[in-house]
């Protein structure tokens, strides 16, 4: 008996990290069932800033996810420091940001918005069934043509369409047969954060109130990003140094640091961002990787999504934004009534061909912005480089024009 068009897909998504959830948000709003497979008895995130530009904001206020009780501050400017002395010298403001690209800039602290990412894939009434977690349930084999994916614990679980979001180091990714093309880069990155409070008392409030990202640095290793975020509460930097500084070789953001560490890494900083960083909190180090983009994404009832998909540099800020767009891909392709155009199948060939070029040119455009600011989004222009990366191209972004576009496409290729 053919299948009935608006008949929901099995879907199970492996990883319950930003990426993972927003899928599980965006499937569950076409009706699917969908269970959240995370190898960790609490899928959790770091203390640390997000932007969310429009291209990622959008989906989530589409999903109807709570993007105000994840207390954003919206972001209103970009600001450029000198690194010496921290005097201002560019600034790039957003203006009419929202009306120009339909939602706000948002900066949030990355556990309000997973909280909210939690809640509207397994709490919160709305469109669809509620998905389903299951923590512990760590991901070692998966089987792309049966659809099939067996946990540590002997268990196993079947499934029309397997979404792998398990990170940056993912298994799956090596699963469906890719070999990962990776190198350390040449730098590491501190972050570390400081409450509004704290920089009131030390006289460095314009750091809260200036609602910017701001800059230090950046055309070389060296480059701090700073930007407040929880309502205003929180400051978050994140400070980019030589990697031949500590040749730091472990993985992960667990790896402490002191402040009298964090200062004397950059000894010719600007003596304000100094003060910051002696009154900072929550210092940790972490170990920058270049990853060549992946020969596929997807394999039988396999597609990968977010890191383990397009791992890339954090200087352009799109690393959750290109998840979040590869999740609002997935629903837009298996809408509810998507059999009445095309198959499973034919559904992650579109979401491939959809995704992996835009991701791709932004996981380059990543790389290029390491080491020379003038290539970051907002600081960047087509008309002084051809070829850039600009705002527009990145918060202008319509997928429902172009999905439109390629399946047109496809229709033409098959009469
Ligand atoms: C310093 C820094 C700053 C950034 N700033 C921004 C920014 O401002 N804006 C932006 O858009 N992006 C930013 N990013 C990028 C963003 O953080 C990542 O792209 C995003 O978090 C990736 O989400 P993910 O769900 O794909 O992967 P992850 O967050 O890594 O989640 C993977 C999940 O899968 C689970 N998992 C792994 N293996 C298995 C398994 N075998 N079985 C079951 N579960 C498994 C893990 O436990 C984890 O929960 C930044 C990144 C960094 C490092």
């Amino acid at each position: 008996m053919p299948s009935r068009t608006d008949s929901p897909l099995q879907v199970a998504i492996i990883g319950a990290g930003l990426g993972g959830l927003a899928a599980a948000v965006s499937l569950r709003r076409q009706g699917h069932i969908v269970t959240v497979y995370e190898r960790y008895d609490f899928a959790g995130e770091v203390g640390a800033s997000l932007s969310a530009a429009s291209n990622g904001s959008r989906f989530l206020e589409e999903w109807g996810v709570d993007v105000s009780a994840a207390k954003p501050v919206i972001l209103r400017q970009l600001i450029m420091h000198n690194w010496s002395d921290g005097e201002v010298q560019n600034t790039y403001p957003l203006g009419d940001y929202k009306s120009k690209f339909g939602t706000d800039y948002n900066n949030f602290h990355r556990i309000d918005i997973h909280k909210q990412l939690l809640k509207s894939a397994f709490e919160a009434p709305g469109e669809g069934p509620q998905c389903d977690l299951k923590v512990n349930h760590k991901a070692i084999n998966v089987d792309p043509e049966e659809g099939t994916i067996q946990f540590e614990d002997g268990s196993q679980t079947s499934a029309d369409i397997i979404v792998a979001a398990d990170g940056i180091r993912s298994l799956t990714r090596e699963l469906i047969d890719i070999t990962p093309n990776f190198t350390m880069s040449t730098s590491c990155c501190y972050r570390c954060i400081i409450s509004a409070e704290k920089l009131r008392s030390l006289d460095l409030e314009d750091y809260v109130s200036n609602e910017a990202i701001e800059y230090w640095g950046g055309f070389g290793i060296n480059k701090i990003v700073m930007s407040p975020c929880s309502n205003g509460e929180v400051v978050s930097c994140y400070c980019f140094y030589p990697a031949s500084v500590n040749n730091l070789r472990e993985d992960g953001w667990n790896i402490g640091a002191s402040p009298d560490q964090l200062v004397e890494t950059f000894p010719d900083l600007d003596p304000r961002m100094k003060k910051l960083m002696l009154n900072a909190e929550d210092i940790k180090m972490w170990r920058l990787y270049r990853h060549d983009p992946y020969p596929y994404w997807v394999k039988g009832k396999v597609c990968l999504l977010g890191d383990a998909a397009h791992p890339m540099m954090p200087d352009q800020s799109q690393g959750s934004c290109m998840a979040f767009e590869d999740a609002g891909a997935l629903g837009l392709i298996f809408q509810k009534n998507f059999r009445k155009d095309y198959g499973v199948a034919e559904g992650l060939s579109l979401y491939e061909n959809l995704r992996k070029p835009r991701a791709t040119r932004v996981q380059e455009a990543s790389f290029r912005a390491r080491e020379d600011l003038s290539e970051r989004i907002g600081w960047s222009s087509s008309s002084d480089r051809p070829g850039k990366l600009t705002i527009e191209e990145v918060c202008g972004y319509n997928m429902r024009e172009h999905l439109t576009k390629l399946v047109d496409e496809a229709k033409q290729a098959s009469v």
